[in-house]
């Protein structure tokens, strides 16, 4: 009897060390002396990866570290943060979101102390969706989240603005375009550094997500942002980017709004996208069956109501 206790016990030890187990290593990549690209995997969300999927930044000025982007979870911002103290023993004072995506933002909870710092309208994204995408997380990992609590930015810039700012010595010029992957994308151009961080305006070999976007907004500001002279881009997931592979995703994206609109005016129906808009080079991106077609519709729908 007390055999099978001391089994069940053992069994339920193990059980909850499967709950926690590591998440997958952070990928991190010195760009130059006081800037790192901290790259997560390039998978969706789910039970293996705990969530972690995104790309953060760590930016170290002269008397403290500034983190771009936090995870899906506490325990994600938890793993960023530790990354980060192995690079630094600065203390992280700004945490900048590149937008209200829950698996950019949730992980701000673990940065205590630090400012954080948005566009407007992100902040009242997180404010308005951050109990829904704590769901989602808690969704696709497969289980709760009791410590995750949205934190929204205690300081904002507007959108259609380009301000030049100092964080710790470091200049930046933070850029919030009308809109393009959400309603409240900022964009974050290192001049001295010569890196672009781009948060999911720009992704890497993967489907870019449709959800919130604007896309024709979105292809515009792909457009603008080619105007910086960029050395290295930091995508919101992928790989580094350069400005090549940026100037490639911005003519995929144009030709696919233009292809949507076209089969919209010759009388066609939103299945008829598929059929007369080439997807040859998206069926080459990561996770495509499981993105494009809510980005076809999303497409659809916004052609329409722009030509209604
Ligand atoms: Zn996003």
């Amino acid at each position: 009897m007390k055999r099978i206790v001391l089994l069940l016990l053992g069994i339920a030890i193990l059980a909850g060390a499967a709950l926690v187990k590591p998440l997958p290593a952070v990928k991190t990549v010195k760009l130059n002396d006081r800037i790192y690209a901290m790259l997560g995997p390039e998978e969706l969300p789910n039970e293996h990866n705990g969530g972690y999927m995104v790309n953060s930044t760590l930016i170290l000025g002269d008397k403290g570290a500034i983190i771009v982007d936090t995870g899906f979870s506490d325990e994600v911002g938890v793993h960023i943060r530790n990354a980060a103290e192995k690079i630094t023993k600065l203390p992280i004072t700004h945490v900048i979101n590149t937008h209200h995506h829950g698996d950019h933002t949730l992980g701000n909870i673990v940065f205590q102390g630090a400012e954080i710092v948005s566009s407007e309208n992100c902040k009242k994204l997180v404010e308005d969706t951050g109990a829904d995408w704590i769901a989602i997380a808690e969704n696709a990992i497969g289980h709760k989240l009791p410590s995750t609590k949205p934190v929204p930015a205690s300081r904002t810039y507007a959108s259609q603005t380009h301000t030049q700012i100092e964080i710790n010595g470091v200049k930046m010029e933070l850029w919030v375009p009308e809109a393009a992957h959400t309603k409240g994308d900022l964009l974050i151009w290192l001049p001295d550094d010569k890196v672009l961080i781009a948060g999911d305006v720009l992704v890497n070999r993967v489907t870019p997500a449709f959800r919130d976007a604007e896309v024709r907004h979105w292809v515009e500001t792909l457009a603008a942002l080619q105007q910086y002279p960029a050395r290295t881009i930091i995508p919101g997931h992928g790989p580094l980017m350069t400005m090549k592979e940026a100037k490639a995703m911005h003519k995929r994206m144009a030709a696919f709004y233009e292809g949507v609109e076209k089969v919209y005016k010759s009388g066609g129906s939103e299945s008829d996208v598929r059929k007369k808009v080439s997807l040859k080079e998206w069926q080459r991106l990561k996770h495509f069956n499981e993105q494009m077609g809510g980005n076809i519709n999303r497409t659809w729908l916004e052609v329409e109501s722009a030509n209604f």
